[in-house]
C-alpha cells in the first residue's frame, strides 16, 4: 500500500512536471521567434542544414565570416549577421578573391543571417536559412575601415529614386563584372537588384547574356545587390525556390517596374510584418530545436577562415594578389584553409 502511495505520488509529481514543461514550451510557442533567434549569440553546434524557406526558416551548423580577409571587411559587425551556411560562406570567399582578379578592389559585406537564422529584430524579410548574403556595390577602400566607420559609413545609392534609373557617373564595367561573376557559381540561383539595375545590363551587356536570368529585379537593393543560393546537400527540410523564369527577364517583367504600380505607397503602412506576429508556431518545428542546440566551443571555431590562420596585411591585397607569377607569400598561407565546398570538420577545436 505504502508503496502504491508512493508511486501515485511520484505520478501526480510527474504530470504536475510535465504541465509546466508544457506550459513552458507553449509559452516558447508563442513567443515571438525574432526575439528568441535574435538572443542567440553563436550558431547551434550540429551538422550543417537549412530548415525552411528564405522568409521562414531558421539553420544549424552555421559558421561566420571573419570580419577581415585580403579581399573582404565586414561592415555593420554589431549586428552579428557574419553567419551562413558554411557553403554560402564558403562562396563568399570565393567571391570576394575572384572578383578581386576581375579588378574590383575587395567586398564590403552587408548582413548574411543571424547565428542561427530565424527571423530578424529588424530588416529583411529573408536572409533566415543561412543562404542569402548582402554585398555593397562601394568597392573596399583600400585601407581596414575601424569599428566606427563599420557602423556608420553610409552606403552610395546607384539608382536616382524618383527615375528609378542608375545614375550613369556611378556605374561602371566592374559593377557589370562583379554582378556577372557572382551569377557565374552554379550553386547561385538568383541575385536580387534593383529593377534599376537590371535594365542598366538588360540595356548594356554584351556578348554572353545567358547570366542576366539570374539578376531578378526587387525593391531596395541599390547600394547592395543579394546573392541566393539554393538549397544545400543534407538539408532536405530546406525548401526550394521557384526556378527562374527562362529569358533574360529584359521583356514586359521589367517594363512592370518602370510605371507606377510598384511604387504606389503602401495602403496599410502600419499593418505588422511577417515577424512582427511570427511565432515558433510558424516556423518549421525543426527550427526549436535549433534553438535549443548547444553552443560551439568558441567563436573562433566557427569563424572562417579560422581565426588561428596567419593574419594578412591588408596593406595592398591587388598588389598583393598580383605580385610575381602566383600568389603573395601572405595569400598562400591564407589559401591554406579547406577547400572551397568542403564541409568543415565540425564543431572545430579551439585553437
Ligand atoms: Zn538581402
Amino acid at each position: 500500500m505504502r508503496a502504491l502511495r508512493g508511486t501515485m505520488a511520484r505520478g501526480v509529481a510527474m504530470l504536475a512536471a510535465l504541465s509546466t514543461l508544457t506550459f513552458a514550451q507553449d509559452a516558447v510557442a508563442q513567443e515571438l521567434a525574432k526575439n528568441l533567434f535574435g538572443a542567440h549569440q553563436l550558431p547551434a553546434a550540429t551538422q550543417p542544414q537549412s530548415i525552411g524557406f528564405y522568409s521562414k526558416g531558421c539553420f544549424s551548423g552555421g559558421v561566420a565570416i571573419a570580419t577581415d580577409g585580403p579581399t573582404w571587411q565586414a561592415m555593420r559587425l554589431s549586428r552579428n549577421r557574419r553567419w551562413g551556411h558554411p557553403a554560402m560562406i564558403s562562396l563568399i570567399e570565393k567571391l570576394s578573391r575572384d572578383a578581386v582578379q576581375d579588378g574590383w578592389p575587395g567586398l564590403l559585406l552587408g548582413d548574411i543571417s543571424q547565428p542561427r537564422g530565424g527571423p530578424m529584430l529588424t530588416g529583411h524579410a529573408s536572409h533566415q536559412i543561412g543562404l542569402d548574403a548582402d554585398i555593397w556595390f562601394t568597392p573596399m577602400p583600400d585601407r581596414r575601415l575601424t569599428p566606427q566607420e563599420r557602423e556608420n559609413m553610409s552606403a552610395t545609392s546607384l539608382v536616382n529614386e524618383k527615375t528609378h534609373r542608375v545614375i550613369d557617373r556611378l556605374w561602371t564595367p566592374a559593377h557589370e563584372r562583379l554582378l556577372k561573376r557572382a551569377a557565374s557559381y552554379p550553386e547561385v540561383e538568383r541575385i536580387l537588384v534593383n529593377p534599376g539595375i537590371k535594365k542598366k545590363l538588360c540595356d548594356t551587356v554584351k556578348g554572353d547574356r545567358a547570366w542576366l536570368r539570374k539578376i531578378r529585379p526587387f525593391w531596395g537593393h541599390d547600394y547592395h545587390f543579394h546573392v541566393r543560393i539554393g538549397c544545400q546537400p543534407g538539408s532536405p527540410d530546406c525548401k526550394r525556390q521557384a526556378t527562374v523564369a527562362a529569358g533574360e527577364g529584359c521583356d514586359k517583367s521589367l517594363a512592370w517596374w518602370f510605371t507606377e504600380e510598384p511604387w504606389r505607397p503602401n495602403q496599410n503602412p502600419d499593418a505588422p510584418k511577417a515577424r512582427d506576429v511570427m511565432t515558433m508556431a510558424s516556423l518549421p518545428k525543426a527550427c526549436r530545436a535549433v534553438l535549443e542546440a548547444p553552443d560551439p566551443v568558441s567563436i573562433a571555431a566557427v569563424t572562417y577562415p579560422s581565426a588561428g590562420a596567419p593574419t594578412i596585411s591588408r596593406a595592398d591585397p591587388i598588389a598583393a594578389l598580383a605580385a610575381s607569377d602566383g600568389l603573395s607569400t601572405a595569400v598562400s598561407s591564407f589559401a591554406a584553409t579547406p577547400e572551397y565546398g568542403a564541409p568543415l570538420p565540425f564543431p572545430r577545436p579551439a585553437d
